[in-house]
């Protein structure tokens, strides 16, 4: 088991200390062991990931069963306890059998010499979004091979292969723009793995627009600006997602608007996706919005049924359980899902989930059964205007609150709840739920989002409120 517990409270952006490698003595007898894992880390990692990652992970404390390392910063717990925690379980395991849990905790050096929480520049929040690492940042899981094509996004998907394949640069930016789920990050993700494959030498980079914020802020703080700037424009191929993220920021709009125009001068190819027209960016300046329109723009719709029915039976195939799920119950999903093929494949997943830790046969009844809240959503659509009545109403807050400045506990909490709540059960944009809720920046609602999630986890009574105000909005 990989557990993640919270040492220290702040301290998210906390330069990694160096000495890791030197456990602070609470490991004793077992700082040869430490060492060798880290060595074994070193060469299966490359030096690369080991120094950006591992190297200022130390060992906190072990015995026969249980080890637990400290990272100096929760970001870098986060980033670490889910990609490398089983490896270093294993590690550990090969050196003392009996070691069962491995566990995370922050520790920050500096934080806990003065105590002092320090300040997240972008809200700790915005760094939830990493993407991959600074390396490409694409995910192989989507390429054109597992992209639908249907009329909803069929110039979308033309103009990416056109862009992904050209040897000059067609349109400059390439825009996708759309709602959300439906496709945008998928071909961004499909441009650079193909653009890669014809051209192995292309450097190519994927960023959020939220990992181009938390890079660059990042960067001033630790004065690399110059190498930020270096990195990013040494590329071939920039894809930035959803860079309605990057309104409101201006230092970094600043950013991103030289960094653009210096790689439209070299002809380099940019790609650009948002969830509206780059002329209805309305917190992004006006000389940026007009940039970005500058190339082409293309739309991926709402999805069509042929397109939903198309896209189920692709995932199933590729789920190897054709046989299992019933092309009726295909049809009945992509009937009465009509939302984000997000939400279709959730549906599906679902589905042949619980099938199959059951046991049971697909059918049109078991699917309408195990999908009802999912389908009853589907169908009634929330607002936001109602969530804040009801957690107002639950709390016994005035709705006011929900929008004053006010930043009382009692206030605060079910502002908070309200603003995930919103996140989770409506499709709008975090900056729009921000607005909503006092004018309130997107990272805040963000920070708000991730805050219920993992009290959600921990906090029984957390979970029975939410699960609560959930059922009322959703009847
Ligand atoms: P967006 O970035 O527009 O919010 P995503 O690209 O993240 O949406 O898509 C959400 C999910 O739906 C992803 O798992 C993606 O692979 C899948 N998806 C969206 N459109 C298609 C499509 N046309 N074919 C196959 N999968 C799709
Ligand atoms: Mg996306």
């Amino acid at each position: 088991m990989i557990q993640h517990s919270d040492g220290e409270p702040g301290g998210d952006f906390a330069q990694a200390p160096r000495d890791g490698g030197r456990p602070a003595g609470a490991g004793g007898a077992f700082d040869g062991h430490w060492q060798r894992v880290r060595d074994k880390l070193r060469q299966q990692l490359g030096n690369r990931t080991f120094e950006r990652w591992i190297e200022s992970v130390s060992l906190e404390s072990a015995d026969g069963e249980r080890v637990v390392l400290a990272a100096p910063t929760r970001f870098l717990r986060d980033w670490v306890a889910p990609r490398y925690g089983d490896r270093i379980r294993a590690l550990w395991r090969a050196e003392i059998p009996s070691v069962k849990t491995v566990e995370f905790v922050v520790r920050s050096a500096l934080a806990a010499g003065d105590g002092r929480a320090r300040p997240s520049p972008a809200g700790g929040a915005a760094v939830a979004a990493l993407d991959g690492e600074f390396g490409t940042g694409l995910d192989e899981k989507y390429g054109f091979e597992t992209f639908v094509v249907g009329k909803p996004n069929e110039f979308a998907h033309a103009a990416a292969l056109k862009v992904s394949e050209a040897d000059d640069v067609p349109f400059n930016p390439f825009y996708i723009h759309g709602g959300v789920g439906l496709g945008k990050t998928h071909l961004m993700h499909a441009i650079g793995l193909r653009a890669r494959a014809l051209r192995p030498e292309r450097r190519v980079i994927y960023l959020s627009a939220e990992r181009f914020m938390y890079e660059f802020i990042r960067a001033l703080r630790f004065e690399s600006v110059m190498g930020f700037k270096e990195r990013v424009r040494s590329v071939d191929l920039l894809l930035i997602d959803d860079v309605q993220f990057i309104g409101g920021k201006d230092s970094t709009q600043e950013e991103f608007f030289h960094t653009f125009n210096a790689l439209v001068t070299d002809r380099k190819q940019i790609v650009v996706s948002g969830d509206r027209l780059p002329g209805d960016l309305e917190y992004m300046e006006e000389r940026m919005r007009s940039r970005l329109g500058s190339g082409l723009a293309a739309e991926v719709h709402a999805t069509s049924y042929e397109l939903r029915l198309g896209i189920l039976q692709a995932r199933v195939e590729r789920m190897g359980k054709e046989s299992q799920v019933p092309a009726r119950v295909l049809e009945f999903l992509a009937h009465k899902i009509t939302g984000s093929v997000r939400e279709l494949e959730g549906a599906l997943t679902s589905l042949v989930a619980h099938a199959t830790l059951r046991g049971r046969e697909i059918t049109l009844d078991s699917c309408q059964d195990i999908l009802r809240d999912k389908l009853r959503t589907a169908g009634r659509r929330v607002t936001i205007e109602e969530i804040q009545n009801r957690v107002a109403d639950y709390y016994s807050i005035r709705v006011s609150e929900m929008s004053s400045a006010r930043r009382a506990q009692v206030v605060v909490r079910p502002r908070h709840v309200a603003m995930y709540l919103a996140k989770e059960l409506t499709s709008r944009s975090l900056p729009e739920i921000g607005r909503r809720f006092g004018n309130r920046d997107h990272t805040t609602v963000l920070h708000a989002v991730r805050r219920i999630a993992g009290l959600r986890e921990k906090d029984a009574q957390m979970a029975e409120d939410v699960e609560f105000l959930k059922r009322m909005l959703e009847r």
